[in-house]
């Protein structure tokens, strides 16, 4: 062993040249070479994360007179005393480009570790989103399970692995599928308390009410656990949810009957106020008519625009992006380098420029393109909500005039501004609550998802301190962001995306 001493300590000082001098000058084969604790060569180097001296190891093997290629292979394949290759150590390390590397040497990426692991499960246990895309691009299954029946996808639950379980899932990687021990994902998050993945999981429909092999649902393991957080999380939507002022944590259907019924409402008092009040005060109930109309017109507008959904690029892989640029800039389910402020919406399971919030009642995204638009229509609806209220005092006072009291009987006009003007206090409060949300908002630059999220708000940087004027003019004209948007993978210079797609088509990727 002492002669090749010296190869391991270059490997781990990264002495490429002098290796290279020194294995030259052996002539002799190196597969055969193990440490004291029984890793060869490569795993050594592998481990050191040496890329260049993989190659070269690999290289000198294969120009040994004599050495069948097969061998060679085999060497960059070959178990470690513990069951691991090479290629499982570079997933480990969290490698790309020992990853790549081991897969053009003819790496076996089927190989599984003593527990029944494989690449994926590996990659998911450290987090590696850049690997899980990687693999799934040159064909391996996000199905796969390991000997106790675990996907890559409880692994990266069971770790609180958040940017793998959320590439996992845009894969299509199963949610409700279930180990030997009956766990599902959502389980194996609730059992190690990672709120954020169990959050996730939540909004992509994972089921709450599976139970595992001791019949314990998630909500059991969170209350037996006296998780707060967690079983506030998994039980049941409240009002709150269901009237859109929380997000709701499950995934919600898109319908038009909350849109139907605020648009009935708005056009049943108009023609309530119309027929039978207009006359106890004419100017009020013009302003009314003309507030009531353009949020009815605004309304109908909302429901049809693009609120600023991000479109995906052609030719781009999700293992490219990833690799080249942070996490958290990535959507996953959109394959797309995500622009500051936006956000993906898991109601129309598209990326939202400056996102603020999926508003139920308009049935659509609320973002970039629509921001000032819906603003105005808080402010019209609030204006026409007050002013309907005012109307309705109007009437009980009963200030009529002449001409107008011949058309309807005061007592029906009474009945009618009861109705509409206990219908417009009950719509007050929430009304209110959004338009003064809003206001704030818009006089912070700030968006409603923003004001949720209690982390870092702007991405790439601190929010710049202005007067509201500009913070407004910025909210309603999306001014900041069409230049950060310009910022994305549009960005990324052709050559390097034909760099890369080259190393994937040696690779074998589909
Ligand atoms: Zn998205
Ligand atoms: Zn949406």
């Amino acid at each position: 062993m002492s002669e090749f001493q010296p190869i391991f300590q270059y490997i781990v000082e990264g002495r490429t040249r002098d290796l290279e001098a020194l294995i030259r000058q052996l002539q002799k084969p190196l597969r055969f070479i193990k440490d004291t604790t029984g890793y060869t060569l490569i795993h050594f180097a592998v481990l050191n994360e040496k890329e260049e001296i993989i190659n070269l190891l690999v290289q000198h093997e294969k120009g040994l007179p004599g050495t069948p290629a097969n061998e060679v292979t085999d060497w960059v394949n070959s178990l470690s005393p513990d069951g691991y290759t090479a290629f499982h150590l570079a997933i480990s390390k969290g490698n790309f480009s020992i990853v790549k590397l081991l897969t053009l040497l003819g790496a076996d990426v089927d190989i599984k570790t003593p527990l029944g692991l494989g690449s994926l499960h590996l990659a998911a246990q450290g987090d590696f989103a850049h690997l899980i895309s990687y693999f799934s691009e040159i064909g391996l299954s996000v199905m796969e399970c390991d000997s106790k029946g675990g996907t890559p996808l409880h692994w990266a639950a069971y770790m609180g692995a958040y940017y793998a379980t959320s590439v996992l899932m845009a894969l299509q990687a199963p949610i409700n599928c279930q180990d030997h021990d009956g766990h599902t994902p959502l389980h194996l998050a609730v059992l190690s308390a990672n709120n954020r993945v169990v959050r996730l999981l939540l909004l992509k429909g994972a089921d709450r009410a599976i139970k595992d092999s001791r019949d314990r649902t998630p909500m059991e393991i969170a209350k037996e656990n006296q998780s707060n957080e967690l079983i506030d999380m998994l039980k049941p939507e409240g009002i709150l949810e269901k009237t859109g002022y929380r997000p709701l944590l499950k995934p919600y259907k898109r319908t038009a009957f909350p849109f139907y019924f605020v648009l009935c409402l708005i056009i049943v008092t108009l023609a309530l106020i119309i027929l039978f009040c207009v006359q106890y005060n004419y100017y009020l109930s013009y302003f009314f008519t003309a507030t009531s109309v353009s949020a009815i017109l605004l309304m109908i507008f909302l429901v049809n625009s693009n609120p600023g959904y991000i479109t995906r690029p052609k030719g781009i892989k999700l293992s490219y992006l990833y690799q080249t640029y942070k996490y958290s800039e990535i959507c996953p389910d959109c394959v797309i380098l995500r622009p500051a402020r936006s956000r993906h919406c898991h109601y129309c399971d598209k990326c939202v420029q400056k996102f603020d919030h999926h508003c139920q009642w308009v049935n659509n995204c609320i973002g970039a393109r629509n921001l000032g638009w819906f603003y105005s229509f808080i402010s019209l609806l609030w204006l026409s909500v007050g002013l309907s209220i005012a109307i309705s005092i109007e009437v009980f006072i009963g200030h009529e005039t002449d001409r107008g009291i011949e058309d309807s009987p005061y007592e029906i006009s009474l009945i009618v501004a009861s109705f509409t003007g206990f219908l417009s206090v009950l719509t007050l409060v929430p009304v209110s609550y959004l338009f003064i949300t809003h206001t704030k908002n818009f006089c912070e630059n700030q968006t409603t998802s923003e004001r949720f999220s209690k982390g870092s708000k702007f991405r790439g940087g601190k929010k710049e301190k202005s007067c509201f004027v500009k913070n407004c003019y910025s909210m309603c004209c999306n001014k900041e962001d069409d230049h950060s948007s310009k910022s994305s993978i549009v960005t990324t210079s052709s050559k390097q995306m034909d760099d890369y797609h080259m190393i994937l088509e040696e690779s074998g990727t589909k």
